[in-house]
């Protein structure tokens, strides 16, 4: 028995994604990212779903979501994403995990570490062309490429960057990253050198920029049936995966001009229905959107009233009807009724993918394979 408050993944429509990404690229490998729980939706779960799909590299962005996975059984290659500090490079080497090296400094460490180690480590170079987050500049890269040339113990798989404005509408930027990013991969013809796997394209450039496709496209977010934003083009056969629904558990009548929740922020000027829903800001339901939230409740709208507590929140059904005990859905569809992770970004100030992986752990995930 779980709470009455869980969110079902369904791993069909995962897999369903992934093969609709798929025929939108082509021949080009995919590479799921699979970070912050992927996405809210169960880190071993969907690795274990795509891999059974035919991924072959998933990437993460912690050393710790990539022990998880080898640990879940997970056999595929892994990159992490993220930076790393000297110290950690023992444990990718201990579970075959794909280091990203982004300084000439943090090469040399991990060709130190892996000496010692006595195996050979697997890098991707990571090239900043506009980030400022983790890379070295495409403007020096010159010197880690050099590097790289004399370290025996580093096997460099791949080269990468990211992408910081492929959402968006101006397609400016995303051309001028990549024209940065080719620059620096001229190195390799200049002396006849095979090119590493190049990649660079997140879910806002698989949707809209072909060109950043490269060898291979790193989708997040629009694995789980989610858009990046509302400027760029639909991708069709793409659905959300996540459905996050509670239960009644509470009826009762508020009499008109009595408040309801902390601070008396809301009351209504006539008799009404009210309900009380098991979830709230402790489970990730933001109390950002207090006022403005809507819920359904027998297939109909229904607003969210008073502040969202830590584990609670009041439903205002007017003169509609519910018991305790009947569904109530916060996101996803029910009958005609739907609700998308935009439009809970949109009443939380903030975009989809923190709806997505803001649903805290205590919320049980119930999987199907539909
Ligand atoms: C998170 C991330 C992605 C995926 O981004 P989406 O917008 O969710 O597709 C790709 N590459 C890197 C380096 C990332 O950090």
């Amino acid at each position: 028995m779980h709470r009455p408050t869980h969110v079902q993944i369904s791993l069909g429509q995962i897999a369903g994604n992934y093969r609709a990404i798929e025929r939108h690229v082509g021949g080009v490998q995919l590479m799921p990212i699979l970070k912050a729980n992927a996405y809210g939706h169960g880190l071993e779960a969907v690795a274990a779903r795509l891999e059974r799909e035919g991924a072959r590299c998933f990437g993460v962005a912690y050393v710790e979501e990539g022990i998880a996975l080898r640990k879940a059984g997970v056999s595929c290659s892994i990159l992490v994403l993220g930076g790393i500090i000297g110290r950690q490079i023992p444990l990718f080497l201990e579970h075959d995990l794909i280091l990203t090296a982004s300084s000439v400094d943090k090469l040399r460490a991990i060709e130190e570490a892996a000496t010692a180690f006595g195996r050979k480590a697997r890098v991707h170079l990571k090239i900043d062309t506009g980030m400022e987050r983790i890379g070295i500049h495409w403007y020096s890269a010159g010197a880690l490429l050099e590097e790289s040339l004399r370290c025996p113990h580093v096997a460099i798989e791949g080269i990468y960057s990211h992408l910081a404005c492929s959402d968006g509408e101006d397609p400016g930027p995303t051309a001028l990253q990549l024209e940065r990013f080719q620059e620096v991969l001229r190195f390799y013809e200049r002396r006849s050198l095979p090119t590493p796997t190049r990649h660079l394209a997140n879910s806002g450039a698989i949707l809209q920029a072909p060109e950043t496709w490269l060898d291979l496209v790193r989708p997040g977010i629009l694995i789980y049936g989610v858009h990046p934003s509302a400027e760029v083009p639909r991708l069709s056969g793409v659905a959300p995966a996540m459905r996050w629904c509670s239960h009644v558990v509470y009826f009762k009548v508020v009499q008109a001009g009595h408040p309801v929740s902390y601070g008396w922020t809301w009351q209504s000027d006539v008799a009404t229905r009210v309900i009380t829903v098991p979830v709230g800001y402790g489970d990730g339901y933001f109390r950002a959107m207090s006022g403005k939230a809507e819920v359904i409740v027998r297939g109909q709208k229904k607003s969210v009233v008073g502040r969202i507590c830590m584990d609670q929140l009041m439903v205002n059904l007017e003169a509609g009807e519910a018991y305790n005990g009947d569904e109530v859905v916060l996101l996803g569809e029910q009958g005609e009724a739907r609700i998308t992770a935009e439009d809970l970004a949109g009443w939380a100030g903030t975009i989809p993918y923190e709806i997505l992986t803001n649903v805290h752990a205590r919320v049980p995930r119930v999987y199907s394979d539909e």
